[in-house]
């Protein structure tokens, strides 16, 4: 059966995903399909979601107005694969404060044990690319894209650490849930968008 892996097109960096998701899907000879999704019943028929990097303030209050956050936070509590990206691994989390501003009453899926440190690195003018690594899924060496980026200061016990960048956290997984601080969507390398991809199609088959 045909893969079905969504972008949430709610707001934020959905064409980029579309376009490094359907390459990764490509690349690994799996048949499948990525569409831009935003909906409840839209979201409801994924195997796979990407929550993209954007605004997580903005993400969240639109997703709770269009109705797509009890979707979300159901589907992922039940194991679909879900790669949150930037924003994207802040709507994930249960606990994040902005650097400057302290908290912010901002909507979450809160299904991620992580405290996170929203513009942790400065604002998009501070943003930079380095070298990271992802040792335990296979991926040695990554250039990490960071936009504003967030940070984890701290993580549950059932929560891996996948990247450090400057001793502060930058990737996690839990299970199926992978976040990263930075955009792999914005590099040719579509390393992590097929460890994604593959383990879409682990769990579905
Ligand atoms: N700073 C943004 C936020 O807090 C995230 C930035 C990004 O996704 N590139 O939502």
């Amino acid at each position: 059966m045909s893969l079905n892996v969504g972008v949430l097109s709610i707001q934020g960096d959905v064409h980029e995903n579309l376009i490094s998701a359907q390459t990764a899907i490509d690349e690994l000879g799996i048949d499948g399909k990525v569409t831009a999704v935003r909906t409840p019943e839209e979201i409801s028929e994924l195997d796979g979601l990407i929550i993209p990097g954007g605004e997580s303030t903005t993400m969240g209050q639109l997703s709770l107005v269009n109705g797509s956050m009890k979707i979300l936070k159901e589907k992922i509590e039940n194991g679909m694969p879900v790669l949150g990206i930037c924003a994207g691994m802040i709507m994930l989390s249960n606990n994040a404060s902005d650097r400057i501003v302290g908290k912010t009453d901002q909507p979450l899926l809160d299904i991620l044990n992580i405290k996170l440190e929203r513009n942790s690195f400065g604002r998009q003018k501070e943003s930079f690319e380095s070298d990271i690594s992802m040792d335990s899924i296979g991926i040695p060496k990554f250039n990490g894209v960071f936009i504003r980026a967030p940070s984890v200061s701290e993580v549950g016990s059932d929560v891996e650490v996948l990247s450090k960048f400057n001793d502060r956290i930058v990737a996690v997984k839990k299970g199926n849930i992978i976040g990263t601080a930075f955009h792999p969507e914005l590099t040719e390398d579509t390393a992590l968008h097929k460890y994604f991809i593959n383990l879409v199609n682990t769990s579905k088959n």
